[in-house]
């Protein structure tokens, strides 16, 4: 079912504050109510504020009305405007382009905030990173203590606003806690986890949200449009392949693995296997440089065509499989070579990719890859990639060998980037 409503939680999910609230209720907590370290025992990750504040005047004993909440709310504020100007703080990575494809989408779904912030509060923050006006709506922590509660009234308010804008099926809730996942579920709505904030993606996990993500740079908008669908499947490859429309294919190998095979002549007798192999053009080419070459696609009609080709030189076996599938792997290589999979793949599925890598590499073992970089394009395939994130995917397991600019098909000169890795022993 297609996602109407988005719904962001802010701290740790949009925004990283650099501490802002937790500092500004703590200034509150001392110079208001004379507890100099009163908050300290609060966790706030995923919390609403009105449930914090009350947290905090029952372990200090102190009187808890509403005048005394609005007391604590008006120097809270105060505070955190202050403590915002003094920290940085950053925008998450991804929000921007994120919100950008979101708007960019035909009839675009409805976003709104699901926050435990307070609505001033709430706007103080994003105000400070110049996402205020991003928001159509939304459901804050004056609104309701408990967070489930505030998914309910966001889901209220979304109905009122826009009738007919749907089931808790139609709606996304974004957000970098297990309290995120629970109010997503209170509703029936779907929950993109994001491991940006109070959470590692392990636990994010534990918690079965619909997806999780490390970043929101790792997501495909189609995703986030149906997060039910397995993110594989965005792209029907093998139908792609049946009507012939495969315009990735250049019809001959990557010029930039030509000119490596013709300056390492070492390979000859070595094992190597290319995942994602389609017709299967850069297979031979290792096979003419003398390697005994293992090849596989997730499309049956690649398959039946890459073998069609004469194989001059070494060997290929062109096998059907899944290259991401645990179950599918059999045997470790001297060498994997990759062109066109990790930029075909969902971004969410990178880290069951580099799993994969090193699955099929003993130690000692080399990656060689050519990787479509910038512009980052949510709306892919092929979905880009910066330096810096492969360095963050790779490099605890590899070894950074080189990357250079290869030469390149027309139309993708210097949108290519060539990596030589070696799987650390
Ligand atoms: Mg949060």
């Amino acid at each position: 079912m297609r996602t109407r409503l988005v719904l962001f939680d802010i701290d740790g999910t949009l925004i990283r504050t650099g501490g802002a609230g937790v500092k500004a209720f703590a200034q509150t907590a001392e110079h208001l109510f004379g507890c100099p370290g009163g908050t300290e025992r609060l966790r706030f990750h995923g919390r609403t504020d009105l449930s914090l504040i009350r947290e905090f005047f029952r372990l200090h004993a102190l009187p808890d009305s509403p005048v005394e909440v609005e007391r604590f709310l008006t120097a809270y504020l105060h505070f955190l405007d202050e403590q915002l100007g003094r920290n940085r703080g950053e925008i998450c990575p991804g929000v921007d382009s994120l919100i950008r494809a979101l708007r960019q989408i035909p009839d675009p779904p409805k976003i709104g905030l699901l926050t435990g912030n307070v609505r001033l509060g709430a706007h103080l923050k994003l105000r400070a990173h110049g996402l205020a006006d991003e928001f159509e709506f939304g459901a804050f922590g004056d609104d309701h203590e408990n967070r489930n509660e505030l998914a309910r009234l966001a889901l209220a308010k979304a109905r009122q606003k826009w009738p007919g804008s749907g089931q808790g099926s139609e709606v996304l809730v974004v957000g970098d806690t297990p309290a995120d996942i629970e109010c997503a579920r209170a509703i029936e709505a779907h929950c993109l986890a994001v491991a940006t904030g109070g959470s590692a993606l392990a636990e994010l996990l534990e918690h079965s949200p619909t997806l999780a993500v490390e970043t929101l740079e790792d997501l495909a908008v189609e995703q986030l449009l149906d997060p039910g669908v397995k993110a594989d499947r965005i792209t029907d490859w093998e139908s792609l392949y049946q009507a012939g429309d495969t315009r990735w294919d250049k019809g001959e190998a990557a010029p930039g693995l030509i000119d490596f095979l013709a300056r390492h002549t070492g390979v000859q007798g070595q094992t190597v296997l290319v995942p994602g192999c389609g017709r299967g053009h850069d297979a031979r080419a290792w096979a003419r440089a003398g390697a005994e070459v293992v090849a596989c696609d997730l499309s049956p009609r690649a398959i039946e065509q890459a073998q069609s080709y004469p194989v001059e030189g070494g060997s290929i076996v062109f096998e059907t499989r899944d290259f991401l599938s645990k179950s599918t792997q059999s045997r470790q290589f001297d060498w994997v070579f990759e062109h066109t999979l990790f930029c075909a793949i969902a971004p969410s599925q990178r880290a069951e990719y580099v799993s994969a890598i090193k699955d099929v590499l003993g130690p000692g073992g080399r990656f060689l890859a050519i990787h479509y970089l910038q512009p980052q394009d949510l709306n892919g395939p092929p979905f880009g990639v910066t330096v810096k994130e492969l360095r963050r995917w790779f490099e605890s397991d590899f070894e950074l060998v080189d990357h250079w600019l290869p030469r390149s098909f027309p139309g993708r000169v210097g949108r290519e980037r060539m990596f030589l890795w070696r799987r650390a022993r």
